[in-house]
């Protein structure tokens, strides 16, 4: 672990630390590493993503790394990033990680589906789901919850960072050196970042996150979409459409931007 005891990414749980060496050694800083590093790869390295992807699906790890992006952004550590474009990659390379949308339909009546003690049959539904069973609503759901903090503003992400390091800093009384670094940009924030969290990180986001939501719901934010087909894809990031099998990676194709 010595290499790699200055990356954020040994703040992931530990049981996610199989993560870490691939995805430093990767080193993707951008979509496009990602698929370079696909087009070159050797079967091994297929491989090894392939073994990689199967292990966060069995262990359900990719919402813990969701999460991670969270509350790292890409935007403010390389590491963080290089985790986000690793599953770009993975997802690029069709390999599932990911159990996937809930999808019910509608057998039992009422009452919240639970996320994980269900997660197998979620996984096989994803599996084996045909497009007939597209279904807009139950997709564009799942896809608002899963995805909803990827579309904060630069601001509100800015503000996320510096609240959830702040908050966990202060927990640990400012006691190492990152806390140090946290406090004094936390110092350093300008006004406008302060009052954002003057009453603490969860009641900012309380405010953020129903605006996004009812953005995404609305369409007055652009969910990842097929540009040939419409459809919602699988992630914020994916540019293969799993629907119709369309693919929009060539720079001059069509992206759902926002
Ligand atoms: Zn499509």
């Amino acid at each position: 672990m010595s290499t790699k005891e200055n990356s954020v990414l040994t703040r992931l749980p530990t049981e996610l630390h199989y993560l870490i060496e691939p995805v430093l050694r990767c080193g993707f800083f951008t979509e496009r590493d990602a698929f370079d590093y696909l087009d070159r790869a050797t079967p091994q390295q297929m491989e090894e993503l392939a073994g990689i992807a199967a292990r966060v699906l069995a262990n359900d790890d990719y919402p813990v790394v969701m999460a991670f992006v969270d509350e790292y952004p890409l935007t403010e550590n390389q590491e963080s990033a290089k985790l986000y474009f690793f599953f770009g990659a993975l997802d690029h390379a069709g390999l599932q990680f990911d159990r996937g949308p809930e999808l019910t339909h509608h057998e039992t009546d009422g009452g919240p589906v639970p996320s994980t003690g269900n997660a197998a049959a979620g996984a096989a539904r994803w599996r084996n789901i045909h497009v007939a069973e597209y279904n807009e609503d139950e997709l564009l759901q799942y896809y608002v919850n899963q995805y909803w903090s990827s579309h904060m503003t630069d601001f509100e992400k800015r503000c996320h960072h510096l609240g959830a390091g702040y908050e966990k800093a202060k927990a640990e009384r400012f006691s190492t050196p990152w806390g140090q670094r946290v406090l004094a940009e936390w110092r350093a924030a300008d006004n406008q970042m302060h009052a954002a969290l003057a009453d603490g990180l969860s009641t900012f986001l309380l405010r953020v996150e129903p605006r996004i939501r009812d953005a995404l719901s609305s369409g007055s934010l652009k969910v990842n979409r097929c540009p040939r087909c419409a459809k919602i894809s699988r992630t914020p990031m994916a540019r293969q459409c799993f629907w119709c099998g369309h693919d929009w990676h060539a720079p001059s194709d069509n992206r759902s931007d926002n």
